[in-house]
């Protein structure tokens, strides 16, 4: 829903494809990950949360004179009360009710395919990191949909599972830190709540400025983490129209931040739609800078795990990623 109207979805399936086929072209190969069950999940979600994604559209569709996609129409109001504001999980038991609890917007309709679609995209993120783990120096998840809006119990901004979070849970077994580097157009909300309160999980994000842009209510500059994790959270929020130069600079300022706090490896959220020719996008970035980032990323020494968020122009995004991906792996040969 943009502006009060319903619009056609921009997270559409053919993006996966566009990239996948970008990606074969400069020879890399698509492999299907192997299925690592619910575990690695349930270390960043909460049960009765992916219980809800589960199960909501087939007990949706049992209401008579249901639509074909849940979809929220009541939000719980945490400020009610004490007891709402400590409470896990709703009281209320029905599917309508659940549905306001735990999906946050208007952009994480539930459909017939929704669970299979988000647990294969977090088992693509699995994937990629236990390669690093077993020793490959990246790895990358080309995961639809995407996962940095996801918090622990919520879904919201075309994302249902974290999938960058899960994977730095995955590197946890074998790193002590992980910084985990956004620059996705969006400020990755889900993932900064997921570790604001740990120091073993850097999260570091470069944005469009939230005060008039999803997500609005985070991803402003003073939020540096809380209690462990002060200092271990770093925003840099863009201005509309910011160009190639502003955008590279915070960039290069997220690597030097995972640096400087000892960061063992590296998950990087990235997402196209910063593009000045992507639907959502009030920058003023070019191809040119993707190709750049690959390079300067591509730089860090550091295992690496490019986790897919983002990025709603399908022309963009097919020769965007590939250009990315190029650079990267030509500044990583031995
Ligand atoms: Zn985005």
């Amino acid at each position: 829903m943009v502006a009060g109207r319903l619009v056609s979805p921009f997270e559409v399936p053919e993006r996966a494809q566009r990239m996948a086929d970008g990606l074969a072209a400069i020879g890399l190969t698509v492999e299907e990950p192997a299925d690592f069950g619910m575990a690695p999940i349930e270390r960043v979600h909460a049960d009765h949360y992916t219980s809800f994604l589960r199960e909501a559209y087939q007990e949706f569709r049992a209401i008579t004179g249901a639509g074909s996609e849940v979809l929220p129409n009541i939000h719980p109001y945490v400020s009610a009360g004490p007891d709402l504001a400590c409470r896990e999980r709703p009281r209320a038991e029905g599917v309508v009710a659940r549905a306001g609890w735990y999906v946050g917007d208007m952009a994480c309709a539930i459909g017939e395919g929704t669970w299979r679609a988000v647990y294969a995209s977090a088992q693509a993120a699995i994937a990629a990191a236990e390669a690093v783990v077993a020793g490959e120096d990246e790895a990358m998840a080309l995961c639809r949909p995407p996962g940095h809006h996801a918090y622990q119990d919520r879904a919201s901004g075309f994302c249902f599972l974290n999938n960058a979070a899960v994977a730095a849970e995955v590197l946890r077994k074998r790193f002590k830190r992980v910084a985990i580097l956004d620059f996705d157009t969006h400020h990755g909300d889900g993932t900064q709540a997921i570790f604001y309160r740990r120091s073993d999980v850097f999260f570091g994000s470069t944005h469009t400025d939230p005060r008039r842009y999803y997500p609005y209510f985070s991803g402003y500059g003073d939020e540096t983490g809380f209690g462990e994790g002060d200092k271990f959270n770093l925003n840099l929020p863009l201005a509309e129209g910011a160009d190639d130069e502003a955008f590279i600079d915070a960039n290069q300022k997220l690597i030097v931040a995972a640096l400087a706090c000892e960061a063992e490896a590296i998950v990087l959220s990235v997402g196209w739609d910063a593009h000045a020719e992507d639907p959502l996008s009030k920058l003023a970035v070019t191809s040119d800078a993707f190709r750049r980032l690959g390079r300067i990323y591509g730089e860090v020494p550091l295992p690496t795990v490019i986790v897919q968020e983002g990025g709603y122009s399908l022309a963009a995004i097919e020769s965007v990623a590939p250009r990315f991906v190029t650079e990267f792996l030509d500044e990583r040969k031995p």
